[in-house]
């Protein structure tokens, strides 16, 4: 049986309408319903967090990150749900590299980066 008043208490742990650098990898467009999970990490001192959120037109979409921007976006069936795979032009993508993802690894010594950095959070097919 479902009991109404522990789902609203999760809904509220997970930050539901929080912000998030984080667009529709196909289209670019901002992503509504962001949710925001805090994962905890394997040291106490990093903390993983995923943000999920929906495009209208391309469904629900994710990414894990601690200190750094998270290097791919992952298509979703739902939040924090699993993989699924989404066909753009033909080809098919179970993931979208970032900015991040995609730079050097000399690159990323180099630079101090704000894990929320939009920029570091864009992918090649939407820009
Ligand atoms: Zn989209």
């Amino acid at each position: 049986m479902v009991n109404s008043r522990i789902e609203r208490q999760e809904v509220r742990r997970d930050n539901v309408r929080s912000h998030t650098p984080m667009r529709c990898p196909i289209c670019g467009g901002e992503l509504s319903n962001v949710h925001i999970r805090e994962l905890g990490g394997l040291t106490a001192d990093i903390m993983w967090l995923l943000h999920a959120g929906e495009c209208r037109e391309h469904g629900w979409f994710q990414a894990e990150f601690s200190a750094d921007p998270p290097r791919e976006i992952f298509p979703v069936k739902k939040p924090f749900g699993t993989a699924r795979r989404v066909v753009v032009v033909g080809r098919e993508y179970f993931e979208f590299p970032t900015a991040w993802g995609r730079a050097q690894l000399d690159q990323r010594h180099l630079q101090v980066t704000d894990p929320l950095d939009p920029r570091m959070w864009e992918t090649d097919l939407a820009n």
